[in-house]
This record gives structure tokens, sequence and C-alpha cells, in this order.
């Protein structure tokens, strides 16, 4: 299992918002986080990042304990909403960013630039800031930087949520084929259902901390375990 969660706590000034989750997404799976806003998607999201500390419970990620292991050693690479890009970098800048930081090789990072740029189509756009790409551009941008880094598990919280409709309906399928091109583990955090149903393969229910159910898309769909759920993502009989 690439990653799993055993009886994850956290608590914030001593009102407990994860209330001991446990849940395994596979290697190479598309996990997805739904349920109301304040129900903990992004707590939980960042402590699988190390961005957030656990008060209990267990992180495994490819089945090493990284529950006490600092965020950059952990190989997850979270993905932020475009307008987290650099305006002054240019997109290659843009991209190479946390491969400078660590020092890698130049012609290391020129080589993962340039392979991120293929995949997603931006090999034109290398020389640009982004203030002069459209909005889909900036958010495949926003990918890229977490791509050349080769993580192990990528990280979404909520992407496309700053996009106009019909854009996320384009990157929900740019999403999809990359997931299927890199093959790369992804957890993805949204509010919205029909964005869960189009790119799990295994949803998660939220409410108030607690995994309500957990399963492929059209098994929640089907067989709701209770109303929430039902409400939520199930159909409506
Ligand atoms: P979601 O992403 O599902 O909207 P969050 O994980 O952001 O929910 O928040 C879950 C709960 O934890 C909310 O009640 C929120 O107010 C609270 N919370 C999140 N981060 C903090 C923090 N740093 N300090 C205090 N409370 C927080
Ligand atoms: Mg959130």
């Amino acid at each position: 299992m690439s990653v799993r969660l055993t009886d994850v706590r956290k608590s914030f000034g001593g009102l407990d918002v994860i209330h001991g989750v446990s849940m395994e997404i596979p290697q190479g799976g598309f996990g997805v986080f739904v349920g109301p806003s304040g129900c903990g998607k992004s707590t939980l999201l960042r402590m699988i990042a190390g961005l957030e500390q656990t008060d209990g419970g267990k992180i495994e990620i490819e089945g090493r304990d990284v529950t006490a292991v600092e965020p950059a050693d952990r190989e997850v690479a979270m993905v932020f909403q475009s307008y987290a890009l650099y305006p002054h970098l240019s997109v290659y800048d843009n991209m190479a960013f946390s491969l400078k930081l660590a020092r890698a090789p130049k012609a290391k990072t020129r080589e993962m630039v340039h392979e991120a740029a293929r995949i997603l189509q931006l090999e034109e756009q290398l020389d640009k800031k982004p203030a002069q790409l459209s909005g889909g551009q900036r958010q495949r941008v926003a990918i890229g930087r977490a791509i050349v880094r080769q993580p192990k598990v990528f990280l979404f919280d909520e992407p496309l949520s700053n996009l106009d409709a019909e854009l996320r309906v384009q990157m929900r399928l740019e999403l999809t084929r990359l997931h299927r091109q890199l093959g790369t583990t992804m957890i993805y955090v949204t509010h919205d259902q029909v964005e869960a149903m189009t790119l799990a393969d295994r949803i998660f229910v939220l409410r108030s901390g607690e995994v309500q159910q957990a399963g492929a898309p059209l098994e929640l769909y089907d067989n709701p375990d209770n109303r929430f759920v039902g409400g939520f993502i199930g159909s409506p009989s």
C-alpha cells in the first residue's frame, strides 16, 4: 500500500478536528477526500505532507513510517493553486525553483524541467512570465513544479477551485491523463462531488474529521452507507 493512515488524530487548541482516521490509498491509485468545508480535508492532506504534526496515529508512505519525518524527506509534492507561482520568475525558473533550492545538478534540473514541460505541453512557454499565460497554463506550471521533484505521491488541495467552469472540466481531463501517464499515487482534496466522481478511483467521504465511507465512486453512488453519504454523492433514492 502506498499511503496508509492508522488512527491519525489532530486537534487545534483543544478542539478535535481529526478523530482517528484510518485509510489506505494503493500504489498508483487516485484517492480523493471529499466533504463539506471545515470537515478536515486540508488538515489530513497537510499531515500527509508533513506540514502539520499529528497528535496521534501513524502515517506510512510505501511502507515507511514518515509520521516524524521532515516534509522535504517524505518524497511527496503538494500542488498549490496557480496563483502561488512567482510572478517575477519565468515558467522555467518557476519549475526549476525547488531543484535549485535542493542544489540539484544543473543538467538534471534542465532535464526534469524540459520533461515536465513536455508532459504538460508547456515547451513553448518556458521563457514567459506567469502573467503572460492563460489560467490553465498557469495551473499546469503549478503541477510542473511538483513533477520535477519526482515525488512518490502528489498531493492536491482544491487546485481547480479558482478556475472557471469550462477550464475546470478541461483540467480534470488533464489530471486524469497525467495520472495515467505518470502512474504516480495521487491524493486530491475537493468539496466538489462531480470532481471527486470523475477523478477518483477511491473516494473517502469525510464529515467532521471522520471517514463516513470509502470506496470506488460507483460503489458509493449506488450503495451509500448512510444519509450523509447519500446526500453528498449518492443517488437520490
Ligand atoms: P477543510 O479543508 O475540509 O475545509 P480544514 O482541514 O481546513 O477543513 O479545517 C478543519 C477544521 O480545523 C476547521 O474547523 C478549521 O477551522 C480547523 N483548523 C484548521 N487549521 C487550523 C489551525 N491552524 N488552527 C486552528 N484551527 C484550524
Ligand atoms: Mg481545505
